[in-house]
Order: structure tokens, then sequence, then C-alpha cells
């Protein structure tokens, strides 16, 4: 394949849990960065949580996350820089009278995280120290009850592109728990396999410094900046893919001990 040859359709295997997720994908054509083939890694995150959905209702524990339920959409949300950066050019393609709208809604959102406190422990270094301070952060963050700018009538407005993170937070137990995660009666489910953080791995490297993302409120800031990852992570799109799922099993080194990680057929 070289860098002028059309879209390919390939296949592969990735370890999830103890078998594996069979996939399948359409790679752009051309010169690709890691933020062109986040479709692909979103229709693979799509593909890791269905599974751990259809495993958790075999096992009586059916997940509860229903549409019109937006309490987990006052935690603080990281995107990777990726992600942000696709958000950045969706955002840059709206009509203005949209991107006005939004753009109230994040300064809003922000005044009232000043007010409570939270943004200046937000933009110091200091909670990423350890995962204590971290952990109280994100506490501080959702007892200030701000919502996400994106969320409407208790609804993701961006569901088909929402961030890695949002697609990994799955819960089993009633949703009213959920009003307020740091009682701990929420049981969450653990992903064998959160593709987030092998976007926030690369975002470490990028940056050279922790935690390799960006908290969603910060996206306006962030597109502002312009720190775009351009071609930080690029190729073809198979070669994209390969160093995505080569970090993949970098993080996740164990998830199917006795088998090949990753397969991909060597022509397409
Ligand atoms: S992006 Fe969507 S799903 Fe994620 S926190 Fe915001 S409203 Fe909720």
């Amino acid at each position: 394949m070289n860098a002028d040859s059309s879209a390919a359709r390939v296949s592969f295997k990735l370890p999830v849990g103890g078998g594996f997720l069979n996939a399948s994908a359409t790679l752009p054509g051309g010169h690709t960065t890691l933020t062109q083939l986040l479709p692909v890694i979103q229709n693979l995150e799509n593909a890791i949580v269905a599974r751990v959905g259809e495993e958790a209702e075999q096992a009586g524990s059916p997940i509860s996350c229903r549409a019109g339920c937006g309490a987990c959409c006052r935690q603080m949300v990281p995107v990777s820089f990726f992600e942000a950066d696709a958000l950045a050019h969706w955002f840059e393609a709206l009509p203005e009278n949209r991107r006005a709208e939004l753009e109230r809604r994040f300064h809003s959102a922000l005044l009232a995280l000043r007010e409570a406190g939270v943004i200046e422990n937000l933009v110091s270094d200091g909670w990423t120290a350890d995962e204590e301070s971290a952990t109280r952060l994100a506490i501080d963050y959702f007892h200030a009850g701000v919502a996400c700018p994106f969320l409407e009538n208790e609804s993701c407005s961006i569901h088909p592109i929402r961030p890695l993170s949002c697609r990994e937070y799955l819960v089993t137990s009633p949703p009213d728990l959920c009003s307020d995660p740091s009682v701990n009666q929420v049981a969450g489910v653990q992903l064998p396999i959160k593709l987030s953080r092998v976007l926030f791995a690369f975002g470490q490297r990028l940056a050279q410094d922790r935690p390799g993302w960006v908290p969603v409120i910060f996206l306006m800031a962030w597109r502002e900046g312009g720190r775009n990852p351009g071609d930080y992570v690029s190729g073809t799109g198979e070669e994209v893919l390969l160093q995505f799922l080569k970090q993949v099993t970098e993080i996740y080194p164990n998830t199917n001990e006795n088998s090949q990680p990753v397969e991909m057929p060597a022509g397409h």
C-alpha cells in the first residue's frame, strides 16, 4: 500500500477479556493521521463496549446506562489531543449561530467551575501528582454540578463523535445512584481495554508531560491555543492502525497471554 492508495478494508483480531474481538475497518486512503483514524478507533471502542455489555447481561447485571440520563456528564471528562483536534475541526464547520451557542455554553460552564473553586486546581499541575490528588479534584469537579456543555436535555448532543472516555463509562447499578458517584454505591463496569488510555499514551509522548489529555471543558481554549497534534502519528492508514494496535498491546500486555495480541493480514 502506498501513500496515494485509496481506502482499504482490513481485518484483525484484538484480545478482549478471555477471547478475541474479530474486527474489520475501512482505513482512510493516502497520508493519514491518528486524528483521521478516529472513526475506526471509535467503532472499535463501540465493539468492545458492546461485547462487555453482552457479558454483563449474561452475568445477570445488565448495563443500566440509557439515553436521556446525563448524570455522568457532570464529571471531568478527559479528551485525548487527537479527539480534541477532531472536535475542533468539527466545531469550525458548524453554522455560525451554533458555534456561538456552544461558545456561550462553554463560557458559562467555565464561570460556574471558577465560582466553585475548581478551575484553579484544574489548571495547576498539582492534581496530577498522585492518585489521591486526582481523585479529590474529580470529586470536587463532580460536586460543582456543572454539566458538560455538549449535554442538552440530558442527552449528548455529539453522541456519534463523543469522546472515548464517555463511551467507556458504564454502570450496572440504578441510574439514580450516579447522581453522586463519590458515595461508592455506583457499580461501574471495568473494561478489559480502554482505548482512551492508548490515545492518552500518545498524548503524553507528544506533550512530554502528564496527563496527555485535555478536560473537555477546556476544549475551546485548547482550540484557540493551536496545540494541534498534526502529523505526530501519521503514515498510511495501515501504518497508523498498526502503531495504534502496537500501543494497545504495550499498555495491555497481559490481555491474552497465550495468544498473538494483534493479527493483521499482510496484504489487502
Ligand atoms: S461529550 Fe456527551 S457524553 Fe461526554 S460528557 Fe459531554 S454530553 Fe456527556
